[in-house]
């Protein structure tokens, strides 16, 4: 168990969260080090990699050698792996399977689920860092109880909040389980609320009614309420502003670390002991030409490498995701960077020569009444088109009323976007059973 520090302290390992930069770098690359000598040694993906570039770990001295020589790998690499060989871990995996203690997987929203080995105590080198420095920054303390609202990552999640001291109280993800969260929530009073997004607080509306619960008095013990997934819509932010959350936003790093806002809002924390981190030029074809973009708050292609993960550490792992980093001090007082996501890049459509992610229609989408749970897809049957196609979901209007609503969605979209879309109106009942339950894919072919 690792010792907790005072009650009163900010932070929950202060010298870690606030290290300077010049020795942050010298500890990654120590980490670094580490990491591609064991994934050299026991990932069958990457040692084939590494042999196909030429490379061995003695060939990395500093960072500039690994970002010129160090190939890349990707989510495609892994599944060609898992399914031409039958390694369900898609060739990443640095321990016997035997060894593990859980097994998770990804939700699946972009393609099939991934696996995420863990092995407790002993998976990760160095300090608790991913959710405890979080939690604890959110105002989390021993003796208070957390609620966790899961859906495919279970498991030894909670043991996070007992090793702050804290209680867990465990719900699944759905609709249904929000009353009961509610009722929980009024006689535990917990601090935290890990995971509720937009589909759960948009619910959480009519379900507390129902229930003759106030949102206000349920809510009112939490000091963070954490969402994922995706972004929140201006719809749910309004209910929750209304219900007195305090919202911190989350997210994964390439499959590689975890990411969270901190009290000062502006961007995602991801610890850089944990992963380092690489934005690229989105147009690279492979790492011989691929340009670093390393300025703050720039948009670029986001590169990672686990340096945590003794497990099933991934190896400058390029995700597809478009992100900006920042890189300078945070009004928090922390020295590692933050990160904003903007979207996938296999998802961006170009119409007519104007590039369009679903973030860019999103806001516009929730303007629109009928529509305001956001729900909607863009039709990409490849990423140059001539016009924008969208699927876009409503709260049973009537029949009589479509042609109207369809209008005005595209209006709404044209004075956002830029680009006037052809607009399909769907039932939001039938989008939201494309699932995973809690968020539906954005982008479709079809
Ligand atoms: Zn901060």
């Amino acid at each position: 168990m690792p010792e907790l520090p005072p009650n009163e302290a900010p932070y929950y390992d202060a010298e870690y969260e606030t290290m300077p930069r010049d020795r942050l770098r010298d500890l990654q690359f120590e980490l670094l080090t580490e990491t591609i000598a064991l994934a050299y040694e026991h990932s069958a993906l990457t040692r084939e990699a590494w042999d196909v570039a030429g490379i061995t770990p003695a060939d990395i001295r500093d960072f500039d050698d690994f970002r010129e020589k160090v190939p890349f790998l990707d989510k495609d690499a892994q599944r060609r792996y898992r399914d031409n060989r039958g390694d369900p871990f898609g060739g990443v995996l640095c321990v016997r399977p035997a060894e593990l203690t859980a097994i998770n997987s990804t939700s699946g929203t972009t393609g099939d689920p991934t696996l995420v080995a863990e092995l407790w105590g002993g998976g990760f080198a160095g300090r608790p860092a991913i959710m405890y420095r979080d939690f604890w920054g959110m105002g989390v303390r021993p003796g208070d109880r957390v609620a966790l609202f899961l859906f495919t990552f279970r498991g030894a999640t909670y043991g996070f909040v007992q090793q702050l001291g804290a209680v867990p109280l465990l719900f699944d993800y759905g609709v249904e389980e929000i009353e009961r969260l509610l009722r929980a929530s009024l006689r535990h009073r917990p601090t935290a609320l890990y995971n509720f997004g937009g589909t759960m607080i948009n619910a959480t509306a009519a379900i507390a009614e129902r229930a003759g619960i106030d949102p206000v008095d349920a809510f009112s013990s939490y000091r963070g309420v954490v969402f994922a997934g995706e972004p929140l819509g201006a719809r749910a932010r309004g209910l929750a502003t209304e219900w007195g959350m305090h919202l911190y936003e989350h997210s994964n790093v390439g499959d590689v670390t975890g990411c969270f806002e901190c009290s000062a809002h502006d961007g995602m924390h991801f610890w850089e002991d944990t992963a380092y981190v690489e934005g690229i030029d989105p147009q690279a074809i492979d790492h011989r030409d691929a340009q670093p973009v390393d300025g703050d708050r720039v948009r670029c292609e986001l590169v990672a490498t686990a340096l945590a993960n003794r497990v099933a550490p991934l190896v400058r792992f390029r995700s597809d995701d478009i992100v900006e980093i920042d890189r300078s001090r945070c009004a928090c007082g922390r020295t590692h960077a933050r990160i904003w996501t903007i979207g996938r890049k296999g998802d961006e459509i170009v119409v007519d020569g104007v590039s369009v992610l679903p973030i860019d229609v999103w806001e516009a989408v929730e303007r629109v009444d009928a529509c305001g749970l956001g729900l909607f897809q863009i039709v990409r049957p490849q990423r140059q088109v001539d016009t924008l196609r969208l699927r876009v979901g409503h709260d049973g209007v009537a029949a009589n009323r479509l042609v109207a609503l369809a209008e005005e969605v595209r209006a709404a979209v044209l004075t956002s976007v830029g680009v006037e879309p052809e607009v399909e109106l769907v039932a939001n009942e039938e989008l939201l059973r494309l699932g995973p339950p809690h968020k539906i894919p954005r982008v479709t072919r079809k």
